[in-house]
């Protein structure tokens, strides 16, 4: 059931709006991905878990889905207003490697985060280093009567376009939050299109253009990306909320300009007809952050014995715009729902789905499931639905695996293909094997059995001591978990 009109939250006009595809039937998405110069942390990943589920909900609801996700692999400053060093320049250096053989690991790194996190594969990951010749192009194209050079590169004027800034709400005169860096620029906002390289100094990364050699600037590669594989208007742009503050609305200017369209009254002049924004992973000591405190990693999460998919169920049990407080006991917490859902599913196995089987008991959840997912995105309820689903009883046990099927086409759970076994990380800290764990148990039963309580106190004891908490009469039948 995919009746219910989708309707999504559009930041360009601050609404709800309906879905209506520029090309009928399909649904072109462009997804601004990592810049590749170090680990992404969770928080970052946060932002594809919801661009995923955006696509997944667009496919479920009968779209042809074209998803685009850029690599950025050059261009991106460490502060986004134009300001500081080239992030994949600095961390090159730092580690005194080529730049492409950093892009090449972090990427892969980021691809195993994705893999992990039931993130599917896009139709293209653009890699803005492969588009450098339509960067320059498009650059030549409104260079005349929009941008002017400088020493330090080839800038946009703000001033050109109609309504510079809508995305963000921003005031453009005072350029509020704008570092005003470069001496000569005619606008705080005002953003290099082209990086020249400075005299004397060579970069790793440069290419020559009309106005010499040098680098794009990050904004430019997306909306080149972006409408080289989409065209434009596409459907939909998605990114992290810091975007709708500079990136983004720098992405809308050229596009703009490029389009030789006018103002954003009407949103698809501005390149997508739909702007989205999930809002941010923080940390109960402030935003999260590559450098300072724990660095928060996936890896780090399973390294602590919690299954990557405990945190996409903890980022779907909130509304993507809303902001998301990490904690380690709201991740146990999801990793318990994720077990309680996986043994749920567990009696259907062996059962072959009954996709086409009327399914009447079900009708209420899945137009409630529907609902949900079809008013942007409510996965928060939408799971609610699924545990509604998956406590059906007595019916068609293949009519039933139809349903959770098709829900988790949309979640991304893998309901189906975790199994106890898998959903069991041992923390790497853990100093005992799973073959001990379940001597020790033997043992502890006998010695229960046997009603000599100081011997089975001791064998638990001696588990707690090697991270292992036993737990007895555990409605989910885990007679151990890793402490
Ligand atoms: P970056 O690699 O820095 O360009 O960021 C990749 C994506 O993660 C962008 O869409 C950002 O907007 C997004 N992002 C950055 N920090 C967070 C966070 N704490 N929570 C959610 N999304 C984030
Ligand atoms: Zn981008």
């Amino acid at each position: 059931m995919t009746d219910a009109p989708l309707k999504m939250f559009n930041s360009l006009t601050r609404e709800l709006e309906p879905f209506t595809p520029v090309h009928p039937g399909e649904a072109r998405v462009y997804t601004c991905g990592p810049t590749v110069y170090n680990y992404p942390h969770i928080g970052n990943m946060r932002a594809y878990v919801f661009a995923d589920v955006l696509g997944r909900t667009l496919s479920w609801k009968g779209y042809k889905l074209t998803h685009v996700i850029n690599i950025t692999d050059v261009g991106h400053l460490t502060d986004d207003a134009d300001a500081g060093e080239d992030k994949m320049e600095r961390m090159a250096a730092a580690q005194k490697q080529s730049i492409w053989d950093i892009a090449e690991h972090y990427k892969q790194v980021f691809w195993a985060d994705v893999r992990a996190l039931g993130i599917r594969q896009p139709a293209q990951w653009t890699v803005a280093t492969d588009y450098v010749p339509q960067m320059i192009d498009f650059a030549k194209g409104i260079a005349d009567k929009h941008c002017y050079e400088l020493e330090s590169g080839l800038y946009f004027d703000v001033s050109t376009v109609v309504d510079y800034g809508r995305l963000a709400r921003a005031v453009t005169e005072d350029g509020e939050g704008r570092i005003d860096s470069v001496e000569g620029k005619r606008n705080a906002a005002d953003f290099a299109i082209w990086r020249k390289t400075p005299p004397g100094e060579t970069r790793q990364m440069e290419w020559d253009s009309p106005w010499g050699r040098g680098a794009p600037g990050w904004h430019l590669e997306c909306s080149v990306m972006s409408g080289e594989v989409l065209g434009f208007p596409f459907d939909i742009h998605t990114g992290g909320i810091d975007h709708r503050e500079i990136h983004h609305p720098n992405e809308i200017a050229q596009n703009q300009a490029h389009c030789c369209t006018n103002g954003l009254d009407d949103p698809k002049n501005s390149g997508a007809k739909i702007w989205m924004h999930n809002n941010f992973l923080v940390e109960r000591s402030g935003r999260m952050s590559k450098s300072s405190g724990e660095f928060l990693r996936l890896q780090l999460l399973i390294d602590r014995g919690y299954h990557p998919l405990a945190y996409r169920l903890m980022c779907l049990q909130a509304h993507y715009r809303s902001e998301l407080e990490f904690s380690w006991e709201g991740l146990g917490a999801a990793l318990t729902r994720l077990k309680r859902m996986v043994m749920a599913v567990g009696p259907l196995a062996d059962v072959a789905a009954q996709p086409e089987a009327e399914h009447q008991k079900f009708a209420p959840v899945l137009a409630k499931f529907d609902a949900a997912m079809a008013d942007d995105l409510n996965t928060a309820v939408a799971l609610t639905a699924l545990d509604e689903a998956l406590a059906v009883k007595k019916v068609d046990a293949g009519i039933k695996r139809a349903v959770i099927e098709d829900m988790d086409a949309v979640l991304g759970l893998d309901l189906f293909g975790l199994t106890r076994e898998t959903l069991r990380i041992r923390p790497k800290a853990a100093t005992i094997t799973e073959a001990e764990i379940d001597t020790a148990l033997a043992r502890r039963k006998e010695a229960r059995a046997a009603k000599d309580f100081a011997a089975s106190d001791a064998i638990r004891d001696e588990l707690v001591a090697a991270g292992i908490e036993v737990m007895d009469g555990d409605p989910l039948g885990w007679d151990w978990k890793l402490g």
